[in-house]
Parts: C-alpha cells; structure tokens; sequence
C-alpha cells in the first residue's frame, strides 16, 4: 500500500525476488511536494521530488512490476494472509506491507498558501536546514515541538523567530524582500522563509483497524524488521516511528522486502515439511513406533 519513495522501493525489490506484487497508490505522496532534496544521496546537483518517483517508477517498470491508481480502503485478516479491497475490488494478499506516510499540519494563516508555491514554506530542517543558512527564518509552532526545531535551526542562522499559538500569525504577505509575518496583536517582522512545526499526521487508521500497534503520535510500531504486530502486516516509510526521511524510507523498504520475501520462504518450507511428515504418518509400510516419533516431532 503506498507508492511514495518506500512503496515502490520495496515492490522493486519484491519483483527481483519474483514475487507477484499488487502495489496500490492515490497519489498524494510526500515526495511530490519536494522542489528539489539535496541530501539524497546520489544526486551531487540534488532532485526533485516528481523526478525521483518518476525513476522509481521507471525502475520497477523494468523490473515488471507497476502501481494501480486507487485507495486501498480496508485490510482484512483471512485463514491464508489478508483480503485488501480497493474500490470495488478486492485482493488476496499473502503479505501487506503498509507505506501510506504521514501528512503535514500546516499553518491555517492567510496567504500561506503563496509562500507554499514559492517554496518558503518548509516542513523539515533535516531537509533543507542548510539551504537556509544565515537567513532571517520564523518557525510557527506549537509547544515543546516548535521550541526544538527553532532550537535546530539556530544550526543554521542566529536569526530565528519562534511564533507560538500565544501570537497566532494572522496573515503572511509573501514579498519579492521576503516574508511579512502578521501577528494577531497587530504588529509584525520580516523573514525570508516559514517553517511549520505543527507536526505530523501518519496514515495509519488502516494499519489500527488490521490490529496493529500504533504509538502515541500514531505512528506504526515496527520491529528491527519492519514487523508490525499483526503477523504477515509489515511497514515502512514516514508512517512507521522514526527520521521521517527519503533515505529512510529506502532503508525500511529494502529491509522490509527482504524480510517479506525471507518470511514467505520460510512459511514455504515450513508447509511442505508437514505435507511431508502427513504423508509419511498416513503410510501403512512405516511402523507404529515411526509414527508417533514424527508426529511427537512435527507437534513439537
Ligand atoms: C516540502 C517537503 C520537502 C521534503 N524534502 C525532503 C528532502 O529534501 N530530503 C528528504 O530526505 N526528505 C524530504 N521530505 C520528506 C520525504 O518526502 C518523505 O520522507 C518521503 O516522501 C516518505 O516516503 P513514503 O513512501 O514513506 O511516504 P509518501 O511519499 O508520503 O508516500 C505514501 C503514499 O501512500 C499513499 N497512500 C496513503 N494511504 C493510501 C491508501 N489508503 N490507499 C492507497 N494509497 C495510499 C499516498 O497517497 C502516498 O502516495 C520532504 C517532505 C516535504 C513535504
């Protein structure tokens, strides 16, 4: 579920392990509102969010694989893995691995929406802290979170501006001199660029739904392995607890695949050991005693 970054990394690599793979996306990913990273690696000039889905897609393409547009609306448990339904269809699944990401809380200010489009409005210092280096930045924020990123970004620039609730921002007037901040008691500064830290919403009402655990921010909980707690259920990417990160999101999702495909291989042998051992049990040339080993055995 999912075709961001950690999506379509992992079915390229469910592919390569010729695995028959459904991946399922409505398109809203995170990715796509990257002007362009500079700290992915691989790319010295940086790239830009549609361009790096744009390969991934190309890559799994090469690999057979592809995404059907749709939003996955409910995730069943069944006797031999997961029934996943998509609009009117419905999918038999012996794994599900869950890479639907988070969402952003922006500003609800006027005009924030301009400074959005001229790529002012940033979400996340470990990003682009960098480019804003020795900038005048104002940080809307709330609590304890918004403390911490004012207090990352001074990395970057003495010039940071913390707005808290206390002063809502009324209005931000994006000008060609930068950013006139209002605040609700009428007075105001400039700044050259906005970072929201409202936190962040991960698309995990299904992953809850299936049973499994979330923690208090309503991330998925996961293993070393990008297990969740529900057996079969794994996930990767922004929506599992962590550096919510396109780096990230590749290393969950080539881990996740990995342990998917390792896990089914298991699950393989372990049925054809007991396909084995019933065979055995039901033959009349094996004596008593042979039999109540294996089957102490298989129980065992
Ligand atoms: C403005 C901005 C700039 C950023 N800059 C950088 C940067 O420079 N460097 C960096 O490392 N990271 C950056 N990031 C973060 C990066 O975009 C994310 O870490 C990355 O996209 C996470 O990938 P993902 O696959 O986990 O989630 P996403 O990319 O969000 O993909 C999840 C996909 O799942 C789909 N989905 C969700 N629910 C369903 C459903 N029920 N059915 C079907 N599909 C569903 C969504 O529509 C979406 O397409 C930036 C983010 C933003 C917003």
């Amino acid at each position: 579920m999912g075709g961001g970054p950690a999506g379509l990394i992992a079915a390229h690599y469910l592919c390569r392990f010729r695995r028959s793979v459904a991946c399922f996306d409505d398109g809203d990913s995170r990715a796509l509102r990257i002007p362009l990273s500079h700290n992915f690696p691989g790319f010295p000039n940086g790239i830009g969010g549609s361009d790096l889905l744009h390969r991934l897609l190309l890559q799994l393409d090469n690999a057979g694989g592809h995404v059907t547009a749709g939003r996955v609306s409910s995730i069943d448990a069944c006797d031999d893995g997961f029934i996943v339904r998509v609009g009117s269809h419905a999918v038999a699944a012996r794994t599900v691995l869950l890479a639907t990401g988070t969402r952003d809380v922006e500003p609800e200010v006027e005009g924030i929406a301009a400074i959005r489009e001229r790529g002012l409005l940033r979400q996340c210092p470990v990003c682009d802290g960098f480019e804003s280096s020795g900038k005048r930045i104002a940080v809307i924020g709330k609590g304890v979170h918004g403390v911490r990123e004012a207090e990352f970004l001074r990395t970057y620039s003495t010039q940071v501006t913390l707005v808290d609730v206390t002063a809502w921002p009324r209005r931000v007037d994006s000008r060609p001199s930068g950013i006139v901040v209002e605040l609700a008691d009428g007075s105001h500064f400039e700044c050259d660029v906005v970072y929201a830290a409202l936190g962040s919403l991960p698309k995990s009402s299904l992953a809850a739904r299936a049973g499994a655990e979330l923690d208090g921010d309503g991330n998925i909980v996961v293993d070393a392995h990008c297990r969740t707690s529900v057996p079969g259920l794994y996930a990767a990417g922004d929506v599992v607890v962590g550096l919510d990160q396109l780096a990230v999101a590749a290393g969950h999702a080539a881990i996740a695949a990995t342990t998917i495909h390792n896990d089914l291989r298991q699950a393989a042998k372990e049925a054809s050991e007991r396909q084995v051992m019933e065979q055995a049990i039901g033959n009349p040339a094996i004596s008593e005693a042979q039999e109540e080993l294996l089957s102490r055995n298989w129980s065992g």
